[in-house]
This record gives C-alpha cells, sequence and structure tokens, in this order.
C-alpha cells in the first residue's frame, strides 16, 4: 500500500501539483483514502455476479489512473487483451488512445481510464442495456471518489448508457452534457477510428477539447 501512495504522489508531482508539498499531510491522507476505497471496488468487482458477464471473464477490470483525476474516460467494456492483462485499453483502441493524449501533449497516467461494464462480453459483443445497468453502481462509486469534472464517453454505447437513449455518435461528437454536476464530452470510440482512418483527427480534436474543458 505504501509503495503505491509513494507513486501516486510521484505521478502527482511529476505533473506539477505543488500543493503536494505545501498540504503534504492531508492530501496524502485524502489520496490514500482513495486509494483504498478503489482497491476495495477493485475487490468487489472480483467476485460480483450481477450480470452473466461473470460467466466468461478471466478477470473484472477496474480502471486505472490518477485518483485525483479532472478526467475521466470511459469505454464500453474490456476486451481480449484487457480481460488478459487486467487493465483498459491496452490493446489497439488502448494503444490509440494513449498515442493520442500522448499527442495532445499528456500523460495517460495523468487521467482514470475505465469502462462501463467491468468484465469482457463474449466475443466482444456490445453489452446489453441490462448488464450495462446493472453495472453502472461500480462506475458512479468511481465518480463519488474520483470527483472528476470531465467525463470523456468513448462511443455511443458510453453515452447511451449515461444518457438512456439511442445516440447518433457521428451526429452527438462534440456535444457538452451536464450530467449530475459534471460534463459530458461525446466523441467517438477509438475502436471505431481504427476501422475509419479519417476519423482520427476528429477523435484526436475531441480529445484536446475533452482536457481543455477539463482544466478551465
Ligand atoms: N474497448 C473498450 O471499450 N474498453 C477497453 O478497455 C478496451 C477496448
Ligand atoms: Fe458484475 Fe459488472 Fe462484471 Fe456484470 S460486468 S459481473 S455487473 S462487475
Amino acid at each position: 500500500m505504501k509503495e503505491q501512495i509513494k507513486k501516486h504522489i510521484r505521478i502527482l508531482q511529476e505533473l506539477g501539483y505543488e500543493y503536494i508539498y505545501t498540504e503534504k499531510k492531508m492530501t496524502e491522507s485524502n489520496l490514500k483514502e482513495k486509494i483504498k476505497k478503489l482497491e476495495e471496488l477493485g475487490r468487489a468487482i472480483q467476485e460480483c455476479k450481477k450480470c452473466d458477464l461473470y460467466k466468461s471473464r478471466k478477470q473484472a477490470v477496474l480502471g486505472e489512473g490518477n485518483p485525483e483525476a479532472k478526467l475521466m474516460f470511459i469505454g464500453e467494456a474490456p476486451g481480449g487483451d484487457e480481460d488478459k492483462l487486467g487493465r483498459p485499453f491496452v490493446g489497439r483502441a488502448g494503444k490509440l488512445l494513449t498515442r493520442l493524449i500522448e499527442a495532445a501533449g499528456h500523460k495517460r497516467e495523468e487521467f482514470y481510464i475505465t469502462n462501463i461494464c467491468k468484465c469482457r462480453p463474449p466475443e466482444n459483443r456490445t453489452p446489453t442495456p441490462w448488464e450495462m445497468e446493472a453495472c453502472f453502481p461500480y462506475l458512479k462509486q468511481q465518480l463519488e471518489i474520483i470527483q472528476p469534472k470531465v467525463l470523456c464517453l468513448l462511443g455511443s454505447t458510453a453515452a447511451r448508457a449515461f444518457l438512456n437513449r439511442h445516440v447518433a455518435i457521428t451526429k452527438e461528437r462534440g456535444s457538452v452534457i451536464n450530467w449530475e454536476g459534471k460534463l459530458l464530452y461525446l466523441t467517438y470510440h477509438p475502436a471505431y477510428v481504427l476501422r475509419n482512418q479519417n476519423a482520427e483527427i476528429t477523435l484526436f480534436e475531441d480529445i484536446k477539447k475533452a482536457i481543455e474543458l477539463a482544466y478551465s
């Protein structure tokens, strides 16, 4: 546990969080509390059997990143690589997301990255509305712990989970929507961009805008 806190503090310091020096004790205990709660949540989802996705998962994938992130990236559900490694967005789509965040002059570790569903659907099918509803309380708890300002929703499935309606993402990407005191920023899923290369520039611009919104 101690090593993990030190690691997060080091990352925050590298990112220029100077208050860590001046209010060291308070920040450390807040951060410690957040990490503890996230770890508890991580254990809870490994045991979770609320929907049938537990049957085919290797492991549930909570998410990863800065427990103090102002911006959270939210995808659909883990794929094969994520299910194997226990980390979000580490396959082809994840590598594209990471590359675009870096091209925008930022680091992946600066933000928090997760999914609507924490377990991989068989053959990477889209999670059903019921599966998304069953898993949503875990995401809600993550939001309560991390308290991000902006949620960048990657793809129509993530947007649908928040808005409870069908979302035509090509029409609605770029929209900013108020949601429970936070801002939703809608954009493409990186897997869509892998199939439609000319959408890459748009996803890149959207990521930059979401970052700008989070820090403004
Ligand atoms: N696609 C997603 O929606 N989430 C991941 O974590 C990886 C791929
Ligand atoms: Fe539980 Fe979510 Fe996994 Fe379903 S997808 S079993 S609700 S953790």
